[in-house]
């Protein structure tokens, strides 16, 4: 979310932080036209589960991935034209935004771990010159995650199919031992 720079300078800093949180807690004018222009590609989704570390805001349980449409301030966006820190109580911010970009990092292995694919979105990907283009390359990083996962998962079940077919064969083994063994 684009800080109006000038207007956020004359707050005070409680004013401010009261301004951020509710800037980072709504559901983003381009965050819903990712998400139409991700619904007319095909894909279904849910939006802001709670259920999952994050609360991410789109999940595509079927690809196995979500998505997180992240501002740019918030969560301090490298090399991006949008963010600046603010030079009053510069500290301050730095702290705030560090500690955002630790918890999403914290967020991203703890989905990861299970079993979920992340892709983040930047809110300047999102302008309208871009918009096409980031759409293009979320939509085909999504089918790449859930190829992929559906790749991990194939490989899951024929390791499980192939310790059946072994725990099988070592019990058909061990009851013609014990046959021989009778037998004698
Ligand atoms: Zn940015």
């Amino acid at each position: 979310m684009e800080v109006p720079k000038i207007m956020a300078d004359r707050l005070t800093t409680e004013e401010r932080s009261e301004l951020m949180s509710h800037i980072r807690s709504v559901n983003t004018k381009p965050e819903i036209a990712l998400r139409r222009a991700l619904w007319r590609r095909g894909f279904r989704y849910r939006v802001n589960v709670k259920g999952l570390p994050g609360s991410p805001d789109i999940v595509l349980p079927k690809h196995r991935t979500v998505v997180f449409v992240h501002g740019c301030f918030w969560h301090a966006h490298k090399g991006c034209k949008i963010y600046h820190l603010p030079q009053t109580n510069t500290d301050f911010w730095l702290t705030k935004v560090t500690r955002n970009q630790e918890r999403d990092q914290e967020v991203w292995r703890q989905l990861e771990a299970k079993g979920w694919s992340v892709v983040i979105v930047w809110e300047c990907e999102l302008v309208k010159a871009k918009f096409e283009g980031t759409v293009e390359r979320v939509a085909s990083e999504i089918l790449e995650d859930g190829n992929q996962y559906r790749i991990r998962q194939q490989e899951r079940r024929t390791a499980r199919e192939q310790r059946r077919q072994e725990r099988k064969e070592a019990e058909a083994r061990r009851l013609a031992l014990m046959e021989e063994i009778s037998l004698l």
